[in-house]
């Protein structure tokens, strides 16, 4: 099921998620649709704050859905390594419209459990390492936004209360 994607001011988001206690059959479901919205916003990571699930579990696919193997299901992932600086371009689906320059690792080691509560291991680089630590930041209440400083952070939040008292956003 596609579930609505929660915007920028919405509590859930900017509240850190809880643990997954256990992978049990429960977590299909929110997994299931979480993978599903992702694609059709169409995105290429989707974390369950994002649709209203205060758990930290996320999903990342680069290809957007077209390659069997680039779907990545994290439960309760936490870093291994992280280092180096990127600076590109970054966008979130709950702060449509708006993107801008945030500084990330170039590289990242993530650890977390599968949908079967396998442990698995990703080494990322470039983009994937960038989407695993914007994914990771959902988790703990962050989007990008809050990791600008200044004017730019400063000119897309009053855009958004601009946008949200029209009722547009
Ligand atoms: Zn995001």
């Amino acid at each position: 099921m596609i579930r609505p994607i929660l915007k920028y001011g919405d509590d859930i988001l900017h509240d850190p998620a809880r643990e997954v206690e256990a992978v049990t059959p429960d977590i299909e479901r929110p997994v299931n649709d979480m993978i599903e919205t992702m694609y059709a916003a169409p995105g290429i990571g989707l974390a369950a704050p994002q649709v209203g699930v205060p758990l930290r579990i996320f999903v990342v696919d680069l290809s957007l859905g077209r390659d069997r193997n680039g779907l990545i299901v994290m439960i309760n992932p936490q870093f291994v390594e992280r280092e180096g600086v990127q600076l590109e371009e970054e966008g979130c689906l709950s702060v449509p419209g708006f993107n801008a320059t945030v500084v990330r690792p170039s590289r990242a080691i993530v650890k977390g459990l599968d949908r079967n509560g396998d442990e698995h291991q990703h080494e990322a680089t470039g983009l994937l390492a960038r989407a695993f630590q914007h994914e990771m930041d959902h988790l703990d209440g962050t989007l990008f936004v809050d990791r600008l400083r200044g004017i730019k952070r400063d000119m897309i939040v009053k855009k958004i209360k601009k946008l949200s008292r029209a009722g547009k956003w």
